[in-house]
């Protein structure tokens, strides 16, 4: 009983010597030697890194969102590969180079959005909200394709160059050739010499020359005269009063005499007649102010005047309410 006694206190301290022993060693081996994970990336020996997690989660944060805010992912077709090793202290590790390597072989996909109108993308921002935006300030300012437009969503590997809000806005922003008449709500109103029908027009004429009125719209001579007339030299410029399309552009033999007519669409058209020469043809588009004619005497004119006339379904109005 003794004996065994002895013996297995001899087997306990002979156990850890063992122990302490094998602590020395691995703790010598552990100073020169660290456990250390080499790194290999499409068969190829990229380097040395300590702390894997750390390199593979930086990895992955990159290939969720790049480094751009743009940025939607980047496609990385492999995944470095990490192998445990223990090699001497002092073996340099190089997670810094492993992650421009490895990432550097990825597909950035940039995120971003087109503003289009009709199908046509027109402007890019690189956020919903500003492609939203645009598309509520245009219908705010009821420009003409506000109808047409659309946000389409972009997953591209080019980018655009965004544009801002302000400067899509302006570049894409349609001035309406003419609104709505509010035909119905039109009223009678008794001016100047005879009745005149007074018809909101909601165009905004400009006066189309510099110059007096001679002759006013009404009844003269026992006849309606269907425009104002100016008084003006020889010459003087006649310009556009509102934007539209010239539909007529030549001799007249009603007693227009050389005559424009533009059509502001909706019916809506401005008659410049007795003209001395004419700088538009037919089909021209032209802005309010835009030189169109050279005031004449031609026609059925006596001295050089411009006579103007607002007709809106080939009625004539009274241009002065209008200019
Ligand atoms: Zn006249």
């Amino acid at each position: 009983m003794k004996k065994l006694l002895i013996g297995i206190r001899a087997s306990i301290k002979l156990i850890a010597l063992f122990a302490v022993c094998s602590m020395i060693i691995i703790a010598i081996i552990m100073s020169i030697y660290k456990p250390i994970y080499s790194v290999t990336f499409k068969g190829e020996m990229i380097g040395y890194s300590e702390n894997r997690a750390a390199l593979q989660a930086k990895i992955l944060r990159y290939q969720e969102n790049g480094n751009e805010d743009d940025v939607a992912f980047v496609q990385m077709d492999e995944m470095p590969e990490y192998k445990l090793c223990f090699l001497k202290r002092g073996i340099e590790t190089n997670d810094d180079e492993i992650f421009s390597i490895v990432t550097g072989t990825g597909t950035t996909y940039y995120n971003y959005y087109a503003v289009a109108v009709g199908g046509e993308e027109k402007a890019y921002v690189s956020t919903f909200e500003e492609a939203d935006s645009i598309v509520n300030q245009l219908k705010e300012k009821d420009s003409k394709n506000a109808k047409d437009l659309s946000i389409v969503e972009k997953y591209e590997t080019n980018k655009q160059e965004y544009k801002t809000v302000e400067v899509a806005v302006n570049e894409l922003y349609e001035k309406k050739i003419t609104q709505e008449i509010q035909s119905n709500m039109g009223r009678v109103t008794r001016a100047g010499n005879g009745g005149t029908t007074y018809k909101p027009i909601s165009i905004a004429f400009i006066k189309p020359i510099q110059a007096t009125i001679t002759s006013r719209f009404g009844s003269r001579w026992g006849t309606t005269h269907k425009g104002l007339d100016f008084g003006a030299p020889l010459g003087t410029s006649i310009k556009a009063a509102a934007e539209g399309t010239v539909t007529f552009s030549g001799w007249n033999s009603g007693g227009y005499g050389y005559l424009v007519i533009i059509s502001h669409g909706n019916g809506v058209q401005t008659y410049y007649g007795h003209c001395s020469s004419l700088l538009c043809k037919v089909g021209d588009y032209v802005e309010a102010g835009d030189v169109i004619a050279k005031v004449g005497n031609t026609g059925d004119s006596q001295g050089s005047h411009l006579h103007f006339e607002i007709r809106v379904n080939d009625i004539a109005y009274n241009p002065e309410y209008y200019l």
